[in-house]
């Protein structure tokens, strides 16, 4: 991939599997849970320059739930782009659905609404263009829906490569063997 600018290609993260561990059967609900994974932060700093944007897209049905509040997942969310901005990375947004997965019409991935929040957000996104990684089948289908190239991160291989385009041990892995090439 190119370096320049204003080319309309966005960089969707999923957070939790992706930027940070996942907490198995519980949600990250303070910034203490929160643990980013190896190599992520210089991944980041990396990655910037070649994408117009780059954006989080996260369910968050903690918050349906009650586990943690809007507030909560804020604070979490400060903290982490802080962090990674600390580090040479940049956040532009972070977009999350907290609706709970049995509610109908909700905004969850792999429904394409927090792609369409980003878009009227930063109208230069051309999904074409754009990448979205994740790890999860909801991600790539999120991709897929939007027409994003998808990427898989699996530390071992998944059930999930089957809706992969491509996949990475973790966001080093995609920046050294994907984007930078
Ligand atoms: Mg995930």
């Amino acid at each position: 991939m190119t370096k320049k600018k204003k080319t309309g290609k966005a960089l969707f993260l999923d957070r939790d599997g992706v930027i940070n561990r996942r907490l198995p059967g519980d949600y990250v609900k303070t910034w203490k849970e929160f643990d980013f994974l190896p190599g992520t932060l210089r991944a980041l700093g990396l990655l910037r320059p070649y994408f117009d944007r780059i954006l989080v897209v996260t369910n968050q049905q903690g918050i349906g739930k009650g586990k943690m509040t809007e507030a909560d997942l804020a604070n979490i969310h400060r903290n982490m782009k802080k962090v990674i901005r600390k580090s040479g990375g940049h956040i532009d947004r972070v977009y999350h659905c907290p609706d709970l997965e049995s509610r109908q019409a909700n905004c969850r991935k792999p429904n394409p609404d927090m792609g369409k929040w980003a878009k009227a957000d930063f109208p230069e996104i051309d999904f074409d263009r754009s990448v979205m990684v994740g790890d999860t089948d909801m991600d790539l289908l999120f991709g897929k829906n939007l027409g994003m190239t998808t990427i898989l991160i699996a530390a071992s291989p998944a059930g999930s490569k089957d809706l992969a385009e491509h996949s990475f041990r973790d966001l080093m892995d995609f920046y050294l063997n994907f984007v930078k090439k």
